[in-house]
């Protein structure tokens, strides 16, 4: 069974859609963290974000994959290296857009994360999941949350690694990011016609999950 979570930074996705996915035993697929690596290899590679070219054949010689660690965090690797902090880093966050808006680069990634769905029940999360990766997916939720909820989320997040960001400024960057993500020509983020659609900005995590589980057992009894 495939079930895909989209929407916006902030949302809460990754939390979420990794709970969702240990309550039904399912492996938990993130897929912001792939972009994020690619990101990563170019940026210590020195790549040309110009070089469309150059950057595919990177991505063409790469492996990316995703572990689950004993306390249930993903572990990214690229090329067999432990990536999981560095791809958090703001620089990264920053210039993944630069990998997402290529389209040759986001065949490649589907066509890794179509393979997950081969082997596995998977919660997959992500901007294109339902739209593109999975359009046949048995459920798909689409999860939003006002930008002042998402600065506000982010800002806490933040200030626990001791970064302080004015919620003005979070609020801005990450407008900027939805634009981005939304406007794309490939691969855009926008809300699946069959997804359903939950705005979790006065919900906390467990109503989520527990109104994502309702709707799947709805499903099962139709
Ligand atoms: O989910 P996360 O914030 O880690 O994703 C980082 C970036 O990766 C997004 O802003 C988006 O540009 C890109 N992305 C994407 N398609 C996906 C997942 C992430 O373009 N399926």
């Amino acid at each position: 069974m495939i079930i895909t979570v989209d929407g916006p930074a902030g949302a809460g996705k990754s939390t979420i859609a990794k709970l969702l996915a240990e309550k039904l035993n399912f492996l938990y697929v993130d897929t912001g963290a792939m972009y994020r690596a690619l990101t990563l290899k170019a940026e210590n590679q020195n790549m040309d974000y110009a070089d469309i070219p150059g950057l595919v054949k990177m991505a063409e010689k790469t492996k990316i994959t995703l572990e689950k660690s004993k306390s249930c965090k993903t572990i990214v690797f690229l090329d067999g290296f432990d990536v999981s902090d560095a791809i958090r880093e703001p620089i990264i966050t920053n210039a993944v857009y630069k990998i997402a808006r290529i389209a040759e680069i986001r065949q490649i990634m589907v066509s890794w994360q179509r393979d997950y769905g081969k082997k596995h029940s998977i919660v997959m999360e992500g901007r294109d999941i339902g739209t593109v990766v999975f359009p046949q997916a048995e459920k798909k939720f689409y999860l939003d949350a006002s930008a002042q909820i998402r600065a506000k989320r982010r800002m806490l997040e933040l200030k626990e690694k001791g970064i302080d960001i004015s919620r003005e400024e979070l609020i801005t960057q990450i407008e900027e990011r939805d634009h981005k993500d939304k406007t794309r020509k490939c691969g855009p983020l926008k809300i699946a016609d069959d997804a359903i659609y939950i705005d979790s900005s006065d919900l906390d995590i467990s109503e989520v999950v527990t109104t994502m589980l309702k709707y799947l057992k709805d499903k099962h009894e139709k």
